[in-house]
């Protein structure tokens, strides 16, 4: 990998497998920019105990199926370190120094974080710190790495919002470059909406599907979709914005001018659910084949699946533990290199001072 590529960083919870959201609104862009890029993929399990704190099993059993999914969706170790985010305690370093920068009421503020709250049900008063601060977290990761540019889905927007903030506030104190200010790079279909219907397909909303399941598994949830609930009979005219067919259509579809057609047929009337849903299922079936193979292969091979992940976080720990290093430097508080030092050679001069003391001591 040249050191003049720019760097990427994304990430995923470990949470659950990866499901087509995650390969619409990010997983596709980083294997397309593998090459051009120096990329990073954080497995981030730390974030995911910000709201599982009482299973730890389950982020755990997790890490092995979010690593599958990349690299069968064509994530190249080669071209990409794959890292764990809890084995570079160099990021929760940063954070601790982060959280300085950032208000509270900040944090409430971030619209992802009060659209989570909404669906998490913490109850009143029992939000996790951790949960609320993790944007900064977030930050973290992004910085240490020096990432120019983030491919995620919409709703990372204000998390990275959120960081450019952070930048600007910490080389705004410390009167530094250090830090850089990364981009968002968000696709075209930028949310998925879940099969439910539902704004986002989620993992935790169980409206997803995933690039590991079954060809029957993906048949009997495309049947099963949400549609126009306005469509009743095939005879009546229906709406293809807002429905999520036509949506993952527009998303996985090569023949445009068919989709082109059939949403034409579908808006004067007289294309039935079933037919739009069967051609999605052929379409996606496609697109998923592929995927699951090369999974079942990387599968048989777990314990090199764990070596690409101790080569990618090893690299992953020296660049983050150089960002760390500038970062005590310019705050003045990396003492190895000053405060010691200071006084070390403050010792060597006054060392004449030093020795009568001691001798006035002993005598004493
Ligand atoms: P969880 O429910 O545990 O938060 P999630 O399904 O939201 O899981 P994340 O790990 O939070 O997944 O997100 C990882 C990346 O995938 C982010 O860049 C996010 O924007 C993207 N992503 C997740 N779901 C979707 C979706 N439905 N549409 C587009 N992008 C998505
Ligand atoms: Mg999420």
């Amino acid at each position: 990998m040249s050191e003049e590529k720019k760097i990427i960083l994304t990430g995923d919870r470990p949470t659950g497998r990866l499901h087509l959201g995650h390969y619409v609104g990010s997983l596709r862009n980083r294997v397309k920019l593998q090459d051009d890029y120096n990329q990073y993929i954080l497995i981030a399990d730390m974030q995911a105990l910000t709201d599982n704190a009482g299973n730890p099993q389950k982020v755990r059993d997790n890490i092995l199926e979010v690593a599958l999914d990349y690299l069968a969706a064509g994530i190249d170790p080669r071209k990409t370190n794959i890292c764990i985010q809890s084995m570079i305690p160099e990021l929760s370093e940063l954070t601790m120094y982060y959280m300085n920068l950032v208000s509270v009421s900040r944090l409430e503020r971030n619209p992802t974080i009060k659209e989570e709250l909404k669906l998490r049900k913490f109850g009143e008063g029992a939000v996790p710190t951790g949960f609320l601060t993790y944007p900064i977290s977030q930050a973290a990761d992004i910085t240490a790495f020096g990432a120019s540019l983030v491919p995620v889905g919409e709703d990372q927007l204000p998390m990275l919002e959120q960081t450019r903030e952070i930048v600007r506030k910490f080389n705004q104190t410390y009167k530094s470059d250090v830090l850089v200010e990364p981009q968002a790079l968000v696709p075209d279909i930028s949310r998925l909406p879940g099969i439910d219907g539902k704004a986002k397909m989620s993992k935790s909303l169980g409206n997803a599907i995933y690039l590991a399941d079954e060809p029957e598994e993906i048949r009997r949830k495309v049947m099963s979709m949400y549609t126009d609930p306005n469509h009743l009979r095939v005879e009546d005219p229906g709406n293809v914005e807002d429905n999520p067919v036509f949506m993952y259509l527009d998303a996985f579809g090569t023949d445009k001018e068919t989709i082109a057609e059939m949403k034409e047929h579908y808006r004067r009337g007289g294309l039935g659910d079933v037919k739009v849903k069967r051609y999605l299922n052929d379409v996606l079936q496609e697109v998923l084949e592929p995927i699951r193979t090369r999974r079942k292969e990387f599968e048989k091979y777990k314990p090199e699946v764990y070596r690409i992940l101790q080569k990618g976080t090893a690299n992953a720990r020296v660049l983050a533990g150089q960002t760390l290093a500038n970062v005590k430097s310019a705050m003045g508080i990396n003492y190895e290199q000053s405060l010691f030092r200071d006084e070390e050679t403050k010792s060597t001069t006054e060392s004449g001072i030093e020795n009568s003391d001691s001798t006035e001591a002993e005598r004493g």
